[in-house]
This record gives C-alpha cells, sequence and structure tokens, in this order.
C-alpha cells in the first residue's frame, strides 16, 4: 500500500442478525469484497476493516481489544457499521459481543459506546435500519433499529441507512465508495428514512416490468400467470428501491422478475405491515381486473 494512501478504519458489529446481510455483501462482484478489503478501489483511499466477527480470523479478547483501541485512538475518523436490530430490552441481556472484567458487554452497550465517537455509523440491512425481523411484533427482546436507538440516547453521529432483507451488494460497495470519494452524504442525498436516493430514490412500482399489466387492470390470479402482481401481495407500490433495473445475483433476475412479487423489503414497515407477504395488504385504485 501506497504510504500516501488514507487508511479508513472500519469497524463492523454484528446484533440480533441472521447474517445474510453480510453474506448478501460478501458475493459483490463488481469490485469483489476482497477488492474493496485489500485493494485500493478508490485510489489513495483504503478502507481497514478491523473488526468482522464472521469474517475476521482473531477472537476473543484479542479481537475486541483492537476493536476498542480504534475507538480509542482514532476519535472521529473511523466509520462503525452495524447489521441485525439491538436487543434493548432487560439491560440488553438478550445479545452480547465480547466482555469486560469477564463480564458480557451486551450489544445495546457496545453500539452506543462504539458509537459516540465514530464519524458515521452505518446501518446495514432492514433489521439495523428499521428493527425488521427480530422487532416484529411481539418483540420480547425490545430490538430497535440504530437510528431510533441512537436518537433515543442523544446521540448524533450520522447515520447511513442501507437497507434491505438483505442489502443488494452494490447499495453497500456504492455507499461505502461515495463516502470515501465525497465524504458524508448530505441531507438532500438521503431521504426521509436516511436511504442513499441513488438507490432508494424510485418506487419499485415505477419501473417494474409488469407496470404496463398494472395500468389496463391485468392482474395474476395465481404464481405463474402472466400479469401484474399486486392481487398477489406484491408490495411494489410502497416500496423504494431500484431492482428492476438493477436487478439481482450479477442481472440475473429479481423478485418480481421470478414471480414472487415484491414484499417490501428496504422498508420500515418490513415485516409486520406487509405480511401476510402473498396477501394484498395495501390498498391503491387500480383498474378493473381484464384477466
Ligand atoms: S404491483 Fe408489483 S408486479 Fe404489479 S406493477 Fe407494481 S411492482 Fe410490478
Ligand atoms: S424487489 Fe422488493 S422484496 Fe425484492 S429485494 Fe427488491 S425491495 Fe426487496
Amino acid at each position: 500500500m501506497d504510504s500516501k494512501t488514507i487508511e479508513y478504519p472500519v469497524i463492523w458489529l454484528q446484533c440480533a442478525t441472521c447474517t445474510g446481510c453480510l453474506i448478501s455483501i460478501l458475493n459483490s462482484v463488481s469490485p469483489t469484497i476482497k477488492n474493496v478489503l485489500i485493494d485500493e478501489v478508490i485510489p489513495g483511499k483504503h478502507v481497514n476493516l478491523r473488526f468482522n466477527a464472521t469474517v475476521m480470523a482473531g477472537a476473543g479478547d484479542l479481537a475486541i481489544a483492537i476493536a476498542e483501541e480504534t475507538v480509542k485512538k482514532v476519535k472521529g475518523g473511523y466509520l462503525l457499521i452495524v447489521d441485525g436490530s439491538i436487543p434493548t430490552a432487560k439491560n440488553g441481556v438478550y445479545g452480547s459481543i465480547g466482555e469486560r472484567n469477564h463480564q458480557p458487554v451486551s450489544m445495546v452497550e457496545r453500539v452506543i459506546e462504539f458509537s459516540r465517537d465514530a464519524l458515521a455509523v452505518m446501518a446495514v440491512g432492514t433489521c439495523a435500519t428499521f428493527g425488521g425481523i427480530p422487532a416484529a411484533a411481539p418483540n420480547p427482546t425490545g430490538c430497535q433499529g440504530l437510528k431510533e436507538l441512537l436518537e433515543s440516547k442523544g446521540i448524533k453521529t450520522p447515520v447511513i441507512n442501507v437497507a434491505g432483507c438483505p442489502p443488494h451488494p452494490d447499495w453497500f460497495v456504492g455507499t461505502v465508495a461515495s463516502l470515501l470519494l465525497s465524504g458524508l452524504p448530505s441531507a438532500d442525498q438521503l431521504d426521509d428514512f436516511g436511504r442513499p436516493l441513488t438507490f432508494y430514490g424510485k418506487l419499485i412500482h415505477e419501473n417494474c416490468q409488469r407496470r404496463a399489466y398494472f395500468d389496463e387492470g391485468k392482474f395474476a390470479k395465481k404464481h405463474g400467470d402472466p400479469g401484474c402482481l399486486y392481487e398477489l401481495g406484491c408490495k411494489g407500490p410502497i416500496t423504494y428501491a431500484d431492482c428492476p433495473t438493477r436487478l439481482w445475483n450479477t442481472g440475473v433476475n429479481w423478485c418480481v422478475g421470478s414471480g414472487g412479487g415484491c414484499h417490501g423489503c428496504t422498508q420500515p414497515e418490513f415485516p409486520d405491515l406487509v405480511s401476510p407477504l402473498y396477501v394484498k395488504t395495501i390498498e391503491i385504485e387500480t383498474a378493473p381486473n381484464k384477466l
């Protein structure tokens, strides 16, 4: 690495998560995650991942010590990434990250401790952004999204929300690249939920390949039929993301393209207010069904 290269330390905490968000991001193709972690994808700038419990080789107290040292030594200069929602009930007893004085440190305590002096906090995935599946009713663990938690504690560190269950690798890599290139996003580059407009600026319904069917009132009655999937529970009319144009799995297909409908996975309403997934739960004006 050139001595003039600027290093950006990154600490990645995983809270109440299935690890699907990280797996999605590890599948980044252009650039690959190896490029992101090892090379200078932005010339002169390099992401230095100091802590991620799933991908790092280190473990135990030594690994935690590296994260704690980064927080102390690089105040205001490191990026904190969080995936998974944060269990807050009963003083956070439902999840811990490492120990202090031989006692577990709760996820909520760790997130608060590491957020205070971060340059920015990136919530990755709908659990970290809005609570997601672990925060679904009745939510016995008191899971919360990161922004809600930090606001309740008066922590003003900027939060960028990269929502999705899971998020597309491009949404994460593109947001990190933009941070390295241009610094923190301005308010007009984010939507009302803190999501980058570059990726979350348009409704799924606006660019959907089945939109002509919707406009003509041609609605599929069962999966596998041609037609718009609205009557089968598609949540595209309330969901913001660029899936119809970006596609998934390196441009192979996407949810509506494969006939499954959009589940609204990037939305704060996910999952409680978009369930049942294959039942129409949103009412919008439609033409009479002509299929
Ligand atoms: S309701 Fe769903 S399938 Fe129908 S046009 Fe909108 S996004 Fe596409
Ligand atoms: S189409 Fe909808 S459910 Fe599928 S990934 Fe995109 S936002 Fe999520």
